[in-house]
């Protein structure tokens, strides 16, 4: 005699698609550099150049150095894959090197 074994299984349907994303806490690390958004990037550390701290629309932060060149490539957030729009972005640096013409001519005709 087969005894009947009652395999009940009780699927729990977590609707994972709901659930996600908001919920997660801000990161407070760079995850494409791996530093601390409180300090400057590894990039920027080594040039000594303070870093600018950029928030992506899914409330994400990164390094803007970092997700800049991620970004260009992907368009989404590394973190959670969604479409990466900023919400803030640094007024980049406008190189106006003016060339100071250095107007030391020798011109003294002493003898
Ligand atoms: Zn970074
Ligand atoms: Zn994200």
């Amino acid at each position: 005699m087969l005894s009947l074994m009652s395999n009940k299984f009780v699927v729990n349907n977590i609707k994972i698609l709901s659930s996600w994303g908001y919920n997660l806490p801000c990161n407070t690390d760079c995850t494409i550099c791996r530093v601390s958004l409180n300090t400057n990037s590894l990039y920027y550390q080594d040039k000594g150049i303070d870093s600018y701290v950029v928030e992506g629309t899914c409330g994400h932060s990164f390094h803007y150095e970092c997700i800049k060149p991620w970004a260009e490539k992907n368009k989404t957030c590394p973190i959670c894959f969604a479409n990466w729009n900023y919400k803030n972005k640094p007024d980049e640096p406008t190189k106006s090197s003016k060339i100071v013409k250095n107007s030391n001519s020798a011109s003294s005709n002493g003898w």
